[in-house]
C-alpha cells in the first residue's frame, strides 16, 4: 500500500545516451513504450520539456521534448520536428512526474503525458473571450425580470465585464439565462482578450472570525507554506468544524508568496457551495478544472495554468496533471473519498499521487478529512504525515444525536421501508418548520424485478448484474454499461402478463412512500438522475438553503460538503447498504458514509438527530456511529487488517484479465495462474471470475497479489507479465493499490 514518496525507488530509466546536439526524444501521448527520437532541424529551437508537433506514420501528432536524443536511429531514417508552440516549457518537475507515475502505475509514460496535455487546444493562443455588460438600450417591450435574470443584472451592475459561463455560476442559474438576456439586448458583448478576462483571487481580504483552535491549526498551516518545504499535514476534524476556513488561510499564504495553488475536490460538480465560500474569502472565482468544462474552458484554464496566469485550481483527480511551473501548495479536500481513484485508463490514486507531486516539487500538501483513511491514519502514526486536529463544530453546532432503529423489532409496513419510529419523527420535524433528509444509496426506484409467475430476474445481457427500474424515466437501466429497455408489460421468460414486481426499494420508491405520508411536505429529490450538471444542483441547494423544500431525499450526492442550517433529521434509509460488498474497505467506507451523511444534520443553531434502519445495530460500524467514537473503530479496523496482512500493512496488485472471447480470456488467465511469483510471504490469489464476471460485454477474471509492505510489487509484476503472451483480442489490467474488487 501506498507509504509515501520515499517507497518507490526511482524509475528504472535507461541511462541517458551519449547527447547528440540535433536530436531530440519526444514524448508524445500515446500507450506506446518510450519517447522517439526526432530531428531537431536547425530554425526550431527546442529543448527539453517544449511542446512540439511531429510526424507519426502519416499523422501529426503533439508531443513533449523529454530529454536529449540518443543514437539507434540512423540520421538519414530521423524525422525532423515540424514545429514547438509558443507556450512555456513543461517544468522538469512535471515531466518528473509523469515518469514516476508511469512507474509506480505501470502504465505507458504517454499514457500519463495524455492526462498532462489536457488540452492541446490550450497550446495555441487564446482567441478573445466575449464578455458581457449591461446595455444602456431601453428594456426591451414585454421583457420579464425573472429572479435568476434579476441576480444576472445586480451582478454586472457594479462590477467589470464577466464571461457567460461566471455570471451564470456567480447568479447561480443556467447559462441559458445569460444568453436569453444577451439575445433580449439587455447585455451587450464585448471582446475581451482572456488575460484581462480574469480576475485573480485576492489574499489580502480580511478572512472570516476562526475560533481557537482553527486559529492555531490555520497559523501551522500557514508557516509550513512559509517555509517551503515537502510535508503532508491531515486536516482532521468533524463536519462543521471549519476545516475549510482554515486550509483557506494556507491558500492565502501561498497566494501572499506568489505561488500557484491546487485543491483537489472528489466531484467538483457538486461543490457550488464550496465555489461560493472561495469567492467571498477570495473575491474572484478560482479557476476549474474537471469533466465537465466546455473545450474552451479547458483550453484557457490549461494554458492560464501553463504560463502561471492562473493563481488557484479547484479540480477533479486529473487536475493534478496540469503543468504548473510555481506550484506552492496542494489540498485534497475529502482525502479519504473514492472518488480519487481513477479505474479506468491509467489506474491511480489522486491522493497519493498528489503526495508524490508535493513531494517531486518541495511543496507542503494538505490533506482534509472528517473521516481520514486508515491509509492517511496509517502514515500519520508512522509519522510520515503530522496531523492537524479541530475537535468541535464551530459556533454554536453540536454534533447531532444517533439513533439505531432496529429494523426486526421496528418493523416497516409491508411494501414499506420507513419504520414507523422514522416516519413519527420526519412528522415532528416538518411539523416544526424544520427540514429533514432521507438519505438511501441507491438510484432508481427497484434494484431488481422478478416474475412472480416464474421467479424469472430481469438482468443485463451485458453484465453481471440485475436490471433497475428507473420508474420516472419508465426504464429498466444497467448502471454498469449504457444498456437501457421499456418495461416490458408480460415476463420475457415465462408470458405472463403482469407479473413483474419491483423488489427492494430504490430512492425513487422512498421518495413515493414520502409523497403518500406527507402530501403537504415540498419534496426534492437529490440524485445524479434527477439532477444534470452544477447548475441544477446549485439551483436545488439554493431551495433547501432558502427552505423552499422541506424534504430533501437523495443518493450519496446529497451527503457530501452541504450545509443546511435549518436541516435538523437525517434518516438512512438502509445503514447496512455498503456493508454487502464486502471488500477490504466495505465497513471503512460505510462508517466514512454515514458519518459524512450524518454530518448534514444540525449544523445550524438547532441540534440533529440521525436515524440509523439497520438489520446489524450490533454491528461494530453501527455502534462505533452511535457513540461517535471513530477512533475507536479506526483502531479495530486496523487491528484486523494488520492480522490479515492487507493494506495499509500489507500491498497488493490485481491483475483484471477481460476480453470478448471467454476461452481466451481464461487462457490467459491460467497462464498467469501458473506463472506467478513463487516467494516467501508473497501471496498469489486467483485467477476466479470476477464479481462482474462479465462487464460491458467482456468476461473478466482477476488475480490478486499480496506482499508485505518492504515488495517493490512492480517489478515483480513486471517479471511476471513478461513471461505470459498476451493475444490481441485479450487485456491485462495492472491496478496497484486497488480500490476496488469488482
Ligand atoms: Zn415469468
Ligand atoms: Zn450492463
Amino acid at each position: 500500500m501506498f507509504g509515501g514518496p520515499d517507497e518507490m525507488p526511482a524509475a528504472d530509466r535507461p541511462a541517458p545516451p551519449d547527447r547528440a546536439a540535433d536530436r531530440v526524444r519526444v514524448l508524445l501521448p500515446l500507450p506506446l513504450p518510450g519517447a522517439y527520437d526526432y530531428r531537431l532541424p536547425p530554425d526550431v529551437p527546442a529543448g527539453p520539456g517544449d511542446y512540439v508537433e511531429v510526424p507519426l506514420g502519416p499523422r501529426r501528432v503533439v508531443g513533449v521534448v523529454w530529454a536529449e536524443g540518443g543514437g539507434g536511429i540512423e540520421d538519414g531514417r530521423l524525422r525532423p520536428i515540424l514545429r514547438r508552440f509558443d507556450v512555456p516549457p513543461m517544468p522538469e518537475v512535471q515531466r518528473r512526474f509523469v515518469d514516476w507515475v508511469a512507474a509506480y502505475t505501470m502504465a505507458p509514460a504517454g499514457a500519463v503525458l495524455k492526462m498532462a496535455l489536457g488540452s492541446a487546444a490550450g497550446l495555441e493562443p487564446p482567441r478573445p473571450v466575449t464578455a458581457y455588460r449591461l446595455s444602456d438600450a431601453p428594456r426591451p417591450p414585454g421583457f420579464k425580470a425573472t429572479p435568476a435574470r434579476r441576480r444576472v443584472l445586480e451582478i454586472l451592475s457594479d462590477g467589470p465585464p464577466r464571461g457567460a459561463a461566471e455570471l451564470a455560476l456567480e447568479a447561480g442559474c443556467g447559462i441559458g439565462v445569460v444568453r436569453g438576456l444577451a439575445d433580449a439586448g439587455v447585455l451587450e458583448p464585448v471582446a475581451m482578450r482572456v488575460s484581462e478576462a480574469r480576475r485573480d483571487p485576492d489574499w489580502a481580504l480580511p478572512g472570516p472570525v476562526l475560533s481557537g483552535p482553527q486559529r492555531d491549526a490555520a497559523q501551522a498551516l500557514r508557516a509550513k507554506v512559509r517555509a517551503g518545504d515537502y510535508g503532508v499535514t491531515l486536516l482532521d476534524g468533524v463536519t462543521g468544524s471549519g476545516k475549510t476556513e482554515v486550509y483557506f488561510e494556507a491558500v492565502a499564504q501561498a497566494l501572499e508568496a506568489g505561488r500557484q495553488v491546487l485543491v483537489l475536490l472528489p466531484e467538483i460538480a457538486l461543490s457550488a457551495q464550496w465555489l461560493t465560500r472561495f469567492e467571498a474569502r477570495f473575491g474572484a472565482p478560482p479557476d476549474l478544472w474537471h469533466s465537465d468544462l466546455t473545450p474552451h474552458q479547458r483550453r484557457t484554464t490549461w494554458r492560464a495554468v501553463a504560463t502561471g496566469q492562473a493563481r488557484l485550481v479547484v479540480g477533479a483527480r486529473s487536475a493534478l496533471f496540469l503543468p504548473f511551473p510555481d506550484l506552492g501548495l496542494i489540498v485534497v479536500d475529502e482525502e479519504h473519498e473514492g472518488a480519487f481513484k481513477q479505474e479506468d485508463g491509467v489506474i491511480y490514486h489522486a491522493r497519493d499521487m498528489a503526495v508524490v507531486r508535493a513531494h517531486l516539487g518541495r511543496v507542503p500538501i494538505v490533506l482534509v478529512s472528517a473521516t481520514p483513511s486508515l491509509e492517511t491514519v496509517a502514515n500519520c502514526e508512522a509519522g510520515r504525515y503530522e496531523r492537524l486536529d479541530l475537535p468541535s463544530r464551530h459556533g454554536n453546532a453540536v454534533l447531532p444525536e444517533i439513533r439505531l432503529i432496529d429494523m426486526r423489532a421496528d418493523r416497516p409496513e409491508r411494501g414499506r421501508w420507513l419504520a414507523p419510529s422514522l416516519r413519527d419523527a420526519l412528522a415532528r420535524t416538518l411539523e416544526g418548520g424544520e427540514q429533514a433528509m432521507l438519505f438511501l444509496n441507491r438510484r432508481g426506484y427497484a434494484p431488481l424485478t422478478l416474475c412472480r409467475a416464474c421467479g424469472f430476474r430481469l438482468q443485463c445481457p451485458n453484465c453481471t448484474a440485475w436490471l433497475v427500474e428507473h420508474r420516472l424515466a419508465g426504464q429498466l437501466r444497467c448502471h454498469h454499461c449504457d444498456h437501457c429497455v421499456k418495461l416490458p408489460d408480460s415476463c420475457p421468460s415465462c408470458g405472463t402478463g403482469g407479473s413483474l414486481a419491483a423488489c427492494g426499494p430504490g430512492v425513487e420508491r422512498v421518495a413515493e412512500e414520502a409523497a403518500f405520508l406527507f402530501p403537504e411536505a415540498r419534496i426534492a429529490m437529490m440524485t445524479s438522475d434527477t439532477l444534470f450538471g452544477p447548475h441544477a444542483v446549485e439551483e436545488l441547494v439554493r431551495k433547501v438553503t432558502g427552505h423552499e423544500i422541506d424534504l430533501l431525499i437523495g443518493t450519496q450526492m446529497m451527503a457530501k460538503g452541504h450545509h443546511f442550517p435549518l436541516l435538523t433529521l437525517v434518516g438512512v434509509v438502509d445503514a447496512d447498504l455498503g456493508l454487502q460488498g464486502g471488500d477490504l474497505r466495505a465497513t471503512e467506507r460505510t462508517f466514512q458514509l454515514l458519518s459524512q451523511v450524518a454530518g448534514r444534520a444540525g449544523r445550524g443553531d438547532r441540534p440533529g438527530t440521525v436515524f440509523l434502519q439497520t438489520y446489524m445495530p450490533e454491528h461494530p460500524v453501527m455502534q462505533a456511529l452511535l457513540d461517535t467514537d471513530r477512533d475507536a473503530f479506526l483502531a479495530s479496523e486496523a487491528r484486523e487488517r494488520i492480522a490479515a496482512g492487507m493494506p495499509p500493512y500489507g500491498r497488493l496488485a490485481a491483475l483484471i484479465v477481460s476480453g470478448e472471447d471467454m476461452e481466451a480470456v481464461d487462457a490467459v488467465a491460467r497462464r498467469l495462474g501458473r506463472t506467478a511469483p513463487r516467494m516467501d510471504a508473497v501471496q498469489v490469489l486467483g485467477p476466479a471470475p470476477a464479481p462482474f464476471a462479465l462487464l460491458r460485454g467482456r468476461h473478466r477474471r482477476r488475480l490478486l497479489l499480496k506482499a508485505p509492505r518492504g515488495v517493490q510489487v512492480q517489478s515483480l509484476v513486471a517479471r511476471w507479465l513478461d513471461q505470459v503472451p498476451v493475444p490481441g483480442s485479450v487485456r491485462v489490467q495492472v491496478d496497484v493499490d486497488p480500490y476496488s474488487f469488482l
